[in-house]
């Protein structure tokens, strides 16, 4: 048993179905659970030198904190607030601990959490201590995979298929309710919004959903997706929708901070088969949880392809960075107005459906011919439920130098007649001029 165990939580703020938490409890006499604010998350973006994350997502994260920081509090523990470096600040903190020590944190794929990653085993190696990483995110794990992931299949589908004869999902760790002896330390406060992001755009236009960050919310959504409001029974015929909160289930944001767990998603989702019923929209909702899987064990084996400007392919496709063709997409001023509303959506708000982003990626690449990367920018810093694999896997999908074989252009004039036929939802968003960035 190790004396002191730093938990360093990063995106899995929760305390349900929480291995690398239950797994610290076992191996440890006391625990320490620290957050670590990274400067480098809230720099300026690699092309565009955006903020890399914008208000509704930093609102979104220090409630996730606060959040946590109550519920670590009610079993007699805390949540240690630190801004810097994770790879300087925690060997330092754990400096301050005698004995043997050791790290736990969620193993994350994408190519700047793995330097993180190193460069904090390399820190710790040289004060004895040491890095244990858990793959905590996502329904599977790569051991687990029935291939090695360099042989990840191309196609989405293929990989589907071969995880759902194979493969089942781990049941839950118990994890939240936990006897937490914990270390003591000056606790650090967390930052203000100010601190972390520019101010809100100013609207009286409705969000789809009022999000707020944090396990305890994300579990009440949870409950009334699936049982009080019995969503779940229609959501394939209602998951292409545009308007309201209950089109889609909206667990993107909390399962970007992992603040819900998808493990515990997907056990409902068979609680409610058995309770309920079981039909095609109980599948579809793991059917898209797949391909959040998809996206992660993409980017672990494409690595930092995953940022350029062809992608995985070999050819090479040419795109434009015409700046003032970029704004009028961004500020939803394209005169295309399908787009211009799902534009004036997200920055209104920090949110667009599945169905509206797809349409102006396509716009964006597709149409307008211009980096596919600038437009992943932009929602990295836009959206409230940003995740590195999902937003950069959908976006070089679109873009047609990822993962889709067929490599689509969306007409959007007809999908806004399939999807918005009277349209209630352009008009809605059209009705207040989307605010413009002071991009370049
Ligand atoms: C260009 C583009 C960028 C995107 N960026 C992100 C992003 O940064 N973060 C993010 O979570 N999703 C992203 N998506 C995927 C998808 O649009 C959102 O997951 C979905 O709209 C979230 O709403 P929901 O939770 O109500 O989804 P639901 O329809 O209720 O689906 C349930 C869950 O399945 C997963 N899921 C659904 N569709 C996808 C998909 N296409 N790819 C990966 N996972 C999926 C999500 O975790 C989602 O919460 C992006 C899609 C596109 C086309």
């Amino acid at each position: 048993m190790l004396d002191t165990i730093l938990v360093w939580f990063r995106r899995d703020l929760r305390l349900h179905d929480n291995e690398t938490l239950w797994q610290a409890a076992q191996d440890a006499k006391q625990i320490l659970p620290v957050y670590c604010f990274d400067p480098r998350e809230f720099g300026a973006s690699r092309l565009l030198e955006l903020p890399r994350t914008g208000y509704f997502r930093s609102k979104f994260l220090l409630e996730s904190l606060e959040d946590l920081q109550r519920s670590l509090s009610s079993l007699g523990s805390n949540l240690y607030i630190v801004c810097g470096k994770p790879e300087e600040q925690i060997p330092e903190i754990l400096k301050q601990f005698p004995g043997q020590t050791a790290v736990y944190a969620l193993e994350e794929f994408a190519t700047e959490e793995i330097g993180v990653q190193k460069a904090l085993a390399n820190q710790l190696a040289k004060c004895g201590s040491q890095l244990k990483l858990f793959e905590t995110t996502g329904l599977f794990k790569t051991k687990d995979l029935p291939f090695a992931v360099d042989r990840l299949p191309d196609v989405f589908t293929v990989f589907r298929q071969k995880l759902e004869k194979t493969l089942k999902v781990r049941p839950e760790f118990l994890s939240h309710n936990l006897k937490l002896p914990t270390a003591k330390l000056a606790e650090g406060s967390l930052p203000t919004i100010k601190s972390l992001a520019s101010e809100a755009p100013i609207t009286n236009l409705k969000p789809c959903l009022q999000f707020v960050g944090g396990e305890t919310q994300a579990l009440k959504r949870l409950n009334e997706y699936f049982w009080s409001k019995d969503l779940l029974r229609k959501y394939k015929q209602t998951r292409n929708g545009l308007i309201g909160p209950n089109y889609s289930s909206k667990f993107s944001a909390w399962l970007a901070l992992g603040a819900l767990s998808p493990v515990h998603i997907y056990h409902q989702v068979k609680r409610y088969e058995k309770e309920r019923l079981a039909n095609e929209s109980t599948y579809w909702l793991i059917f898209e949880l797949f391909w959040r899987e998809y996206f992660r064990f993409s980017a672990l084996k494409h690595g930092s392809r995953l940022f350029y400007k062809n992608g995985f392919i070999k050819n090479t496709k040419v795109f434009k960075q015409d700046k003032n063709l970029f704004k009028s997409w961004q500020s939803g001023q394209t005169g295309t107005d399908f787009v211009d509303a799902n534009m004036s959506e997200l920055a209104l708000t920090g949110f667009m459906s599945n169905r509206g982003r797809q349409n102006v990626a396509s716009y964006l690449c597709k149409t307008l011919g211009l980096d596919w990367r600038w437009g992943a920018e932009y929602f990295e810093m836009q959206l409230i439920d940003h995740d590195v694999y999902n937003n950069w896997g959908n976006w070089s999908y679109q873009a047609g130098v990822g993962h889709d074989p067929r490599d689509r252009t969306f007409n959007i004039e007809r999908q806004a007649q399939t999807y918005d036929a009277n349209g209630e939802y352009t008009n809605y968003w059209l009705e207040r001029p989307t605010p413009q960035l002071k991009l370049f």
